[in-house]
């Protein structure tokens, strides 16, 4: 039967990995949140289940601009569908309404924050309703790297539909915001289906952030015909970059959010069609843009957070073919970004955990160790080997046995009951007696003090490539205590080495980089 439905309404023969499973669950009148890859085909697995019983499933998407599309290619492919948004008249509003009533629309889409007026609710509880969907789901998480305030009251839905399946879906996100939104939806038991995020096809590149300009122009010099995007942080330097390269007579436009819309859509469209090589843009570019042959990424600043830039460098290579990424890097950027969430509105808890992510992300970009492996242990997945198909895996640094350095790491995690932050730690190994850790008694404990023999800042560059390599975790949500997993217990009973890079001051490193 959803074979029968795939093939008659999406065209396709056979499900992607997990969706078949994903389906059967929901249909079964269970809960569950899909976390998927951007392009992974998340949509799938609430439009089959949509068609294949009676009444209509309502989706939450907070992505008004591309409710429409969603809303034509459905129509397009004869799925009855809607959606109801800030943007229509009442009299279209009320068009739709009638449909619904009249069992014409199989899928309605509806805006958070028009979903929750009381009208509303009062509309979607006279329908026959056979499966709520939450689309982006992070959104509803302060942990999430998009939180939106007009998701936090969607737990209301599970209130108003008790007996109904959920299944809250997102691209993107780490084991405390999947948590969270679960709790949050009101599904804390949801089972959750993962997809893998391994995108091997795509090379993991990071460069110092030097002569910018001049490494992106031969890149795409060497690379002639190969169409790309250039994400930068500022409107501005769009337009700075897209000018300086027409100056070579490189094919560039650039696109932000500043500009009329008609210029908007018709720069997206010649890079679709391929009238456009490069396209210089902020963030704002490409949500919903499905062009499965852009071979590169380049991030001219680094992104805010690992969701974010995960995300973007997501779409290159969607056709599967061999895609590079680069992501330019410096300490300023790192900088910027610090001032950019210390000026920003948001109260002081919001901006704790913008730091942390942030940190996570200047981790990825200093690393030592092989960039996918961080990656992949940033949204929870264990890989045990390098991927040989980034800059770190082509020019490894030589590593040394730092078993018994992590051991006693760990160890002193596991004897404070996990709850101590990477600061802390480094005082319970280094033996400081400070007032926070003799206050715990933490200085009574048996590691206290064994890890002397390594000052601070290696301690703490140790335990960073210890974070970024999964031996352990972070988290968040319990004042970024860390956490031992899977790996850390083989690492305490002697049943894993670990292999760490020595440690290099940051004069030592750049004169590394130049020298690269
Ligand atoms: P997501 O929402 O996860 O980003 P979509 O649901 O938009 O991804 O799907 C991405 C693309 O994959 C779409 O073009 C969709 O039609 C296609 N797709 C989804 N499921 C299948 C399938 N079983 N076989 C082939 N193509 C699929
Ligand atoms: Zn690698």
């Amino acid at each position: 039967m959803k074979e029968q439905i795939l093939k008659q309404y999406f065209g396709y023969d056979t499900f992607r990995p997990l969706q078949a499973e994903i389906i059967d669950w929901v249909s079964a009148g269970n809960d569950c949140m899909v976390l998927m890859p951007t392009g992974g085909g998340k949509s799938v697995c609430y439009q089959v289940p949509a068609l294949m019983t009676e009444g209509l499933t309502i989706v939450v998407s907070p992505l008004i601009a591309l409710m429409k599309d969603q809303v034509q290619a459905l129509r397009g492919n004869g799925v009855g569908a809607a959606y109801l948004n800030s943007t229509l008249s009442s009299s279209e509003q009320y068009a739709i309404e009638r449909q619904c009533y009249a069992g014409e629309i199989k899928l309605l889409y509806i805006a958070p924050e028009k979903l929750l007026t009381p009208s509303c609710m009062d509309f979607v509880r006279r329908l026959k309703v056979n499966l709520l969907a939450v689309d982006e789901s992070h959104c509803v998480s302060v942990w999430g790297h998009d939180f939106r305030p007009e998701y936090t009251q969607l737990h209301v839905l599970k209130t108003a539909f008790p007996d109904l399946p959920m299944i809250a879906l997102t691209a993107t996100a780490d084991r405390v915001t999947r948590r969270d939104v679960l709790k949050q939806l009101g599904i804390p038991d949801a089972r959750v289906f993962e997809a893998s995020f391994d995108r091997p096809n795509l090379s993991l590149n990071v460069l110092p952030g030097r002569n910018r300009i001049k490494v992106i122009e031969q890149f795409i010099h060497d690379h002639p015909n190969q169409s790309g995007i250039i994400y930068c942080l500022a409107r501005k330097t769009t337009e700075d970059i897209a000018l300086k390269l027409r100056a070579k007579g490189i094919n560039a436009r650039f696109y932000h959010a500043k500009m009329p819309a008609e210029e908007r859509s018709a720069v997206q469209d010649a890079f679709l069609r391929d009238d456009v090589q490069v396209m210089v843009a902020t963030v704002a570019f490409g949500m919903g843009i499905d062009k499965s042959n852009v071979r590169w990424i380049i991030h001219y600043n680094m992104p805010s957070n690992v969701e974010s830039f995960y995300q973007e460098i997501g779409r290159a290579g969607r056709d599967g073919l061999k895609s590079t990424t680069m992501l330019f890097y410096s300490f300023a950027d790192w900088i910027m970004r610090r001032d950019m969430i210390e000026n920003s509105e948001l109260p002081q808890h919001m901006k704790d955990i913008q730091f942390a992510k942030l940190d996570r992300m200047k981790q990825y970009a200093e690393a030592d160790h092989c960039r996918r492996r961080i990656l992949l242990s940033y949204f929870n997945e264990t890989v045990e080997r390098d991927c040989g198909n980034c800059d770190v895996c082509r020019n490894p640094r030589s590593k040394f046995d730092a078993t018994v350095s992590a051991q006693k790491a760990l160890s002193a995690i596991a004897r404070t009951d996990q709850k101590i932050a990477m600061g802390m730690l480094v005082d319970v190994l280094r033996g400081s007696h400070n007032r926070s850790v003799t206050e715990r008694g933490y200085d009574k404990i048996k590691t206290f003090g064994v890890g002397r023999d390594l000052r601070a800042e290696e301690w703490a560059e140790y335990l960073t490539q210890m974070l970024n390599s999964g031996v352990m975790d972070v988290a968040y949500d319990e004042a970024h205590s860390l956490k031992l997993n899977e790996i850390s217990w083989r690492v305490l009973r002697g049943e894993r080495k670990v292999e760490l890079v020595r440690f290099e001051s940051y004069e030592e490193k750049r004169k590394r980089q130049e020298e690269q």
